[in-house]
């Protein structure tokens, strides 16, 4: 099986390349990028006006396999994945039963394999049950193939058990990917504090719940020397706290949902369950940070949080609606946006999707090479279509970016020298 990508935009950024060439996949793997290749026998993709790009990788997910598949599976999160450009995904453990034990993980990484449209890199529960008091058999997750541990859905909220986490973690070579959230700050909120709640009567949860837990988890960080990788970060303040630290030299990197750097706290005056997710939508001025974060590099990489779930589960009061929404399918054109904008270049852009998580996780993955696995994603920046949430490749409906005008997408998603998705023209 022989694959010929004829004529794109070669955007590789960790190898600094930006250039046309073909790109020659043989036997799942990438055999050679040169100029006017020649493959007899060979499938060819005419990119000429597109981009070829790593596959993209996504740090933060939700599959929801095992226990909660009515709102979305392996099979159906990673055929988003693939949707969405996406050739890797890193799963968070709060499914049920989490994954805080080998046989959960080797369940998620066995069906991925066998019947999965992307790679699953699992993260494990940093904690038992991710309840925060007793770690997990970190050693035994590794070895099953986890490639970090994280509580998240949850904060661990004892200082001393994250302390002990970090410790084992660092020693073990793993990142700690931590949801920072202050819990007694949060209390019963349920969008961002401020002008807007007040007027829509609704409980507001202050920057500093998240902000306070983040400066914890950086001086652990620091005083443990793990590395400690900062989910969905969504104030300026947060922000600060990272720059500064890495400036330190305090082994720190951090995401950022395309939701946060796309969305303010305004959506919510729709009432809107699909406006509701933790961390809230913040200010214009965080929004404003979040860019400009992405844009000086102090964000790693964009994260989807896809948090797929039920009708039945948003189609309910605000107060009491399920937070989150799904992502996968609309973060590559999110993330164009800020090329429009002005806020990032086309190859930065491509970045934060590939070697950006990459290098957080740790993950031999988001570039090209010539013998690595041909994981590789063709983009059509051009394009422009319509986000119709009843025809996302996800099993759940949850976007606030119905009906979207939307303006690039990838046209193949090329996981292992084999197409996984191409695009209906
Ligand atoms: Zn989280």
């Amino acid at each position: 099986m022989k694959i010929l990508i004829k004529g794109g935009r070669v955007l590789d950024p960790a190898h600094g390349i930006d250039d046309t060439f073909d790109v020659l996949i043989e036997e799942g793997r990438i055999s050679a990028i040169e100029k006017e290749l020649k493959a007899s026998g060979a499938e060819v993709i005419d990119a000429a006006g597109r981009i070829v790009t790593p596959g993209l990788i996504d740090l933060h997910v939700h599959l929801r396999d095992p226990g909660y598949e009515y709102k979305e599976d392996i099979v159906s999160g990673t055929r988003s994945a693939a949707a969405g450009g996406f050739t890797s995904v890193a799963c968070m453990p709060n499914s049920n039963p989490f994954n805080d034990n080998k046989a959960v993980t080797l369940y998620i990484r066995n069906k991925a394999r066998e019947e999965g449209f992307a790679n699953v890199f699992p993260v494990a529960s940093a904690t038992k049950c991710s309840k925060g008091d007793t770690l997990a058999e970190m050693g035994d997750l590794k070895a099953a193939g986890c490639i970090g541990f994280s509580d998240d859905g949850r904060p661990v909220a004892s200082g001393e058990v994250m302390r002990r986490a970090m410790e084992y973690a660092r020693g073990f070579g793993m990142p700690i990917l931590s949801h920072a959230e202050d819990l007694s700050i949060v209390g019963d909120g349920v969008m961002n504090d401020g002008f807007v709640a007040t007027e829509l009567g609704l409980k507001g949860i202050p920057w500093v719940a998240e902000t306070a837990a983040i400066g914890r988890d950086v001086m652990l960080a620091e005083y443990t020397g793990a590395r400690l990788h900062v989910c969905h970060i969504s104030t300026r303040q947060s922000l600060d706290i990272i720059r500064e630290a890495r400036k330190r030299g305090v082994r720190v990197t951090c995401e950022v949902t395309p939701h946060h750097f796309t969305l303010t706290e305004e959506a919510v005056r729709t009432y809107d369950t699909n406006t509701k997710m933790n961390p809230p939508l913040r200010t214009a001025d965080d929004v404003a940070a979040m860019r400009e974060g992405l844009a000086d590099g102090t964000i790693d990489a964009i994260a989807t949080d896809h948090a797929p779930h039920h009708l039945d589960e948003k189609n309910v009061e605000y107060n009491i609606a399920m937070n989150g929404i799904v992502g996968l399918e609309t973060s590559l054109p999110l993330t164009l946006r800020l090329v429009d904008d002005g806020v990032l270049s086309l190859g930065e852009a491509i970045a934060r999707l590939t070697c950006g998580p990459a290098r957080a996780l740790g993950i031999p993955r988001g570039t090209l090479e010539v013998g690595a696995a041909a994981d590789v994603t063709v983009i059509d920046p051009e394009l422009k279509w319509v986000l119709e949430a009843d025809k996302l490749a996800s099993k759940s409906r949850n976007t606030p970016f119905e009906g979207w005008r939307m303006k690039g997408a990838a046209t193949h998603t090329i996981l292992g020298g084999r197409v996984v998705y191409q695009r209906e023209m």
